[in-house]
């Protein structure tokens, strides 16, 4: 495909991206717009001149705060828009290459929450991260638990605390056992650490008492996002037992602001790792399923340079999203458009793509050294992280842009 307009060959968003967000000017509305290089497409102009016209959908559906109603639209017309515009910047005759008030710089615009979360539903879906954290805190032997291999463990999380990139965040406080000799103390958490994840953005809804088999699973999806599921690990030690995570994840949780589209991500899908046992049938899927995404952490502590910590990559997911999705649904779940599911921590087999903190350092044993001196065993106060991810086949190359947040001291 050859862009007239002007794209930079390392740039994200390339004209086979054209990911989904929600801008705004300074005192304007917050309206729909696709990435593209360093600018945005303000979809609402782009309709204003018609370009949509054969589709038939009201232009004001491109004035919103979130992405909900949009998507909601089904498949059938998002696939359209995105085509229309990958077409018409190929175009040198199109309409836009003369209007340059449908385009914004990046930097002048504020980007916002794409979507408005419902539900938000948090797995653990990387194999070497769950032998990690089984090797660490129970039984390196018996590493993962006898259901792990057999469904996509997840919890649900909180969607009201779930923030977009750029967003600051504080140090959490909560209970922690300091020692198993005491009495837990209220405190402020000394292990606030992150996971590199991946979210998915239900692109439509299912009915209460339906499921939704792996084979429709992707028609349920509308695109991913970077997700950074803050975690408290001292706050989660002691209260993780029973029920699983609670008050140790849901202070905060940072996305990217772009969702990239499943069919954008197409050329890059993969298969995963072999899953045996055999799962049951419901679980059963065809073909390649898994993407090859790059991911990496960086840490930038105030002024200091950033120190990338972990590159990784989605491929190394055990359980796909189609599974996850399949196994959400498959006791009769409802979803709804706009629902976030995160992947799980993502790590590899090398010590260097560990997803977490946790593991990078060994529950703290094995400091990270850090650019320009120091060293990081967990994330401290004014600290920034961020998150980053590409795919990349030829000189075909598809990104997610970032998700940086920085961690301030307690409140
Ligand atoms: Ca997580």
């Amino acid at each position: 495909m050859q862009p007239w307009i002007e794209i930079d060959k390392d740039s994200d968003f390339s004209i086979y991206n054209l990911p989904f967000g929600v801008f705004s000017l300074i005192n304007k509305n917050k309206k729909i717009g696709i990435a593209v290089g360093d600018m945005v497409l303000d979809l609402h102009a782009v309709s204003s001149l018609g370009v949509f016209d054969k589709l038939n959908i009201d232009s004001e559906v491109f004035v919103s705060t979130y992405l909900n109603d949009f998507i909601s639209l089904g498949k059938q017309i998002t696939v359209k828009v995105r085509e229309i515009i990958q077409k018409e910047l190929c175009d040198n005759s199109s309409i836009l290459n003369s209007n340059e008030s449908v385009f914004f710089k990046q930097i002048d615009v504020t980007m916002h929450m794409p979507v408005k979360v419902g539900d938000y539903t948090d797995f653990y879906s990387s194999i070497e991260h769950a032998t990690n954290i089984g090797t660490m805190f129970r039984d390196p032997k018996n590493a993962l638990l006898p259901n792990w291999k057999h469904l996509p463990v997840g919890y649900h999380g909180r969607a009201s605390s779930i923030v977009l990139s750029g967003q600051d965040i504080h140090r959490p406080k909560g209970q922690v056992l300091l020692n198993t000799n005491t009495d837990p103390q209220f405190q402020a958490s000394s292990r606030v650490d992150f996971e590199l994840e991946m979210g998915f953005i239900i692109g439509k809804k299912s009915s209460l008492g339906d499921s939704v088999s792996t084979k429709d699973a992707e028609k349920f999806i509308f695109g991913k996002i970077l997700f950074n599921d803050w975690s408290a690990r001292d706050m989660q030690k002691w209260e993780y037992v029973p029920l699983g995570p609670f008050l140790a994840k849901s202070f905060a949780s940072s996305i990217s602001p772009w969702v990239i589209t499943l069919e954008a991500l197409e050329p890059f899908k993969v298969s995963g790792p072999l899953q045996d046992p055999k799962v049951l049938p419901y679980l059963e899927f065809d073909g390649a399923k898994n993407y090859d995404i790059n991911l990496e952490v960086s840490i930038q502590p105030e002024k200091q340079k950033e120190t990338t910590v972990s590159n990784s990559n989605f491929k190394y997911m055990y359980w796909n999203m189609c599974q996850q999705l399949a196994h959400h649904t498959s006791n009769g779940c409802n979803v709804n458009v706009g629902d976030m599911m995160a992947s799980g921590t993502i790590s590899g087999k090398d010590e260097n793509s560990y997803g977490s903190m946790l593991e990078l350092s060994w529950a703290g044993s094995k400091p990270v050294s850090l650019n320009g001196g120091g060293s990081r065993k967990f994330i401290e106060d004014n600290d920034t992280v961020t998150m980053r991810g590409y795919c990349k086949k030829g000189s075909i190359r598809v990104g997610f842009g970032e998700v940086k947040t920085k961690l301030l001291k307690t409140l």
